[in-house]
């Protein structure tokens, strides 16, 4: 655990947020999600036994409030185990680097996710041209350079399961990214589902600030395979889920989980895939 981490030469905070921004929720007992400007965060474990982990390292900037939280939840002092990442998006790996060098802690991440997080491969271009709303049109703002975590990121095992988070397997949903991973306990059908579906409408600004629930594919300017991730929701959705955590949006569960899931993985095609975009052509069948 020495080798030096860098961020990416266009890695910078973005000026985004939503109503929901630095509210937490406590989700399930051991389960507890935070907003950091648009994207969520999850604390997966219980209080009490202090065993935990880090669900996603949230926006450039965010470490402060990120160690902030932990300490309220675990107690100051306190750190998880790990941290885990459903992908690498500059959006869920925004403080990471000062999170490790805080904890000294070990990252894993999906296998094919391994290059964006070791400095060999960029992510393709935000599409700003997709169709959608003013956050796919900021979208040439983001990030998609990879950082490089060296030797302090290591690959999921390839059994499912999930270093520190017993009860957890983590299924492979590609599609919005090459190596994205959800998270499902089959004991209770929780679901942490990164980016695979999120609750709100994330190229709309206004949707995005006021944090609306509507259940929906992808981010649309980062999703490059359409296809996938049409078939990546289809896995998802015939887990059952009982609750769901996305990475963006507001956690979702019962009745509205399952009837949204549904729909979205019936009409993925009308409801989530973009009618133009430089990553939509390429992908029909
Ligand atoms: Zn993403
Ligand atoms: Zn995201």
């Amino acid at each position: 655990m020495d080798k030096e981490m860098s961020y990416g030469s266009d890695y910078k905070y973005i000026p985004a947020t939503s109503i929901g921004s630095g509210v937490g929720r406590n989700v399930l007992a051991d389960l507890y999600c935070h907003t950091i400007q648009i994207v969520n965060i999850c604390l997966v474990g219980n209080p009490e036994t202090k065993e935990f982990v880090l669900v996603d390292a949230g926006m450039p900037g965010s470490a402060a409030e990120i160690i902030s939280v932990t300490e309220e939840r675990f107690g100051t002092d306190c750190r998880p185990k790990a941290i885990i990442l459903t992908h690498g998006h500059f959006d869920h790996v925004g403080a990471i680097i000062e999170l490790v060098e805080h904890w000294q802690i070990p990252v894993y991440a999906h296998e094919m996710e391994l290059p964006f997080l070791t400095g060999e491969k960029s992510y393709p271009e935000p599409d700003s041209t997709v169709e959608g709303g003013m956050v796919a049109k900021m979208s040439p703002l983001f990030p998609n350079e990879p950082i490089n975590l060296g030797n302090h990121v290591n690959q999921l095992p390839h059994d499912g399961s999930i270093p520190h988070l017993p009860g957890y397997k983590w299924i492979h949903t590609p599609g919005h990214s090459p190596g994205h991973v959800s998270f499902f306990r089959e004991e209770d059908r929780a679901l942490i589902v990164g980016d695979a579906f999120v609750t709100v409408k994330q190229d709309s600004l206004y949707k995005v600030l006021t944090q609306q629930q509507e259940m929906n594919g992808p981010p649309r300017y980062l999703t490059t395979d359409w296809q996938t991730a049409w078939k990546s929701v289809k896995k998802l959705e015939a887990l059952n889920p009982s609750v769901a955590v996305t990475g963006h949006g507001l956690p979702i569960s019962g009745e509205p989980l399952t009837t949204g899931l549904r729909k979205l993985a019936n009409e993925f095609d009308r409801i989530a895939i973009p009618d133009y975009g430089k990553y939509v052509d390429g992908n029909l069948h």
